[in-house]
């Protein structure tokens, strides 16, 4: 079996010197460990990586939960290099081009009334913290400024920021940091949930766990409240669904008491559940929808707030020469990312990508689920085109099975990710049933190598 390279090689290989290894401080990586044993990917096209060592990786996770179109498209490549040629950047401030009306108008086209309105950012984390501070102003806009608390959930995932990591509820993400936005509340996860383990698609149990915003609005005084912010499906944590009617229900609840909703669907979006959003698999609409990664199929990094027509109209009120919103980034509406965006929404539209994932879904459901007897596997979850197969933990040790598969499963060409102790799948939506049989089949013999 091909390996991964000694460190002499790979300098051999890409011309990379030991110092250049050394000054690149990588994001959510254990960077000493790394170094000594780096994993260098160098080229990518349709369902595959190439490694610096000539290795063809199958892309099981579409990059980080982004390369939904699959990679190297040459829809998108010929659309951005005839962009930077053409317009390179436009000021995002009282300016634009074109592309971002056209992009924005189609975004919104894909979208359910009356989510009508498109925001630009340039990534997932910029969404969360455009989305709160949207809904914050709203009330204010409204005239009921007292609304400023925010209510997320344990083992939520709304990127990296301090608003995102204020209303997430990963540990790890929280505690190296100390201070927090203040105002904020957690609702339970709904990850364990007794009867659960096993189950295909949306888990049964659980709708009562909706009741925790109850129980916040109660204690707090809804006059207080400004937003609930959740993923449909949470993927960062582990793949954790929802139970069923359970979004439904802080729907019910958030109208009730003038909260406004937000779905994080950084990952969800543009055809990852088989739907075009999580909004219409759910058939649940919020005020607020959080989009990046599959909106350029990952390549060129941009985001978009989705806002309905009731909270944009809210700012649209008073002198038309002042400004609205306080709040955008030099490049918002970058024209390489509108121009990235809008040939993959064609690529999306030519092949049928946003639905294809619940075409392929139960055959990405039996192949899963056929790991289950596989040694230590005390759970498998999917929905769409994401799986998860959770492992039981090493008691006392803080050394993961799901990572030692991750190291095991890249030996053996496949690309998965781990988070915690659940392995975590989400491949292009491109992918093959004989792929997934060789996905699902090398995870097969990963998980009985596994101690
Ligand atoms: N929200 C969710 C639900 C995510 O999954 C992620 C990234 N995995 C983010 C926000 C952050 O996105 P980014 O890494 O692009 O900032």
């Amino acid at each position: 079996e091909a390996n991964t390279l000694a460190r002499g090689e790979i300098e051999q290989i890409t011309g990379l010197t030991t110092n250049n290894l050394d000054a690149y401080w990588m994001p959510f990586t254990a960077n000493r460990q790394f170094k000594k044993d780096p994993r260098l990917l160098v080229k990518a096209k349709d369902m595959h990586y190439t490694s610096a060592d000539g290795r063809q990786i199958l892309d099981g996770t579409a990059g980080l939960w982004c390369c939904n179109a699959g990679h190297g498209r040459q829809k998108i490549v010929e659309a951005v290099q005839q962009q930077v040629a053409e317009l390179d950047y436009a000021p995002a401030f009282q300016m634009a081009h074109p592309k971002s009306f056209e992009l924005a108008a189609r975004l919104a086209a894909l979208m359910p009334d009356p989510l009508n309105h498109v925001f630009y950012t340039n990534s997932g984390s910029e969404s969360v913290e455009t989305a709160l501070k949207m809904a914050l102003a709203y009330h204010k806009a409204r005239g009921e400024g007292s609304r400023t608390r925010l209510i997320g959930r344990e083992r939520g995932y709304h990127g990296v920021n301090f608003g995102g990591i204020s209303v997430g509820g990963m540990v790890a993400n929280r505690k190296q940091f100390g201070a927090m936005l203040a105002g904020v509340d957690h609702m339970r996860h709904t990850h364990g949930i007794a009867g659960n383990e096993f189950s295909k698609g949306v888990p049964k149990n659980g709708i009562e766990y909706a009741e925790d915003l109850m129980r916040l609005i109660q204690l707090h005084d809804p006059s207080t409240i400004a937003a609930v912010i959740v993923e449909p499906v949470a993927g960062s944590a582990g793949v954790i669904l929802p139970p069923e009617g359970y979004l439904k229900r802080l729907r019910e609840i958030c109208d009730e008491h003038g909260i406004l909703l937000i779905f994080d669907e950084v990952i969800t979006g543009f055809g990852r559940l088989g739907t075009p959003f999580g909004v219409d698999y759910f058939d649940v609409i919020p005020d607020l929808v959080t989009t990046a990664k599959g909106l350029t199929s990952g390549v060129v990094p941009m985001g978009a707030v989705f806002a309905s027509s009731k909270v944009y109209d809210a700012f649209m009120t008073g002198p038309d020469h002042l400004i609205e919103l306080f709040h955008g980034y030099t490049y918002s509406a970058h024209p390489l990312a509108c121009a990235a965006a809008l040939a993959t929404l064609d690529v999306y539209a030519e092949e049928e990508l946003l639905t294809r994932g619940a075409k392929m879904a139960e055959y990405w459901q039996e192949a899963l689920h056929s790991l289950r007897d596989c040694p230590h596997v005390i759970d498998i979850r999917n929905i769409g085109l994401i799986g998860a197969v959770e492992l039981e933990p090493i008691a006392g040790e803080p050394t993961k099975r799901a990572f030692t598969a991750f190291l095991k499963a890249y030996e053996k060409n496949i690309l998965i990710r781990t988070t915690g102790d659940t392995i975590a799948m989400s491949p292009p939506l491109i992918i093959s049933e004989s792929e997934i049989d060789t996905l699902v089949g090398t995870l097969r013999d990963v998980l009985k190598s596994l101690d």
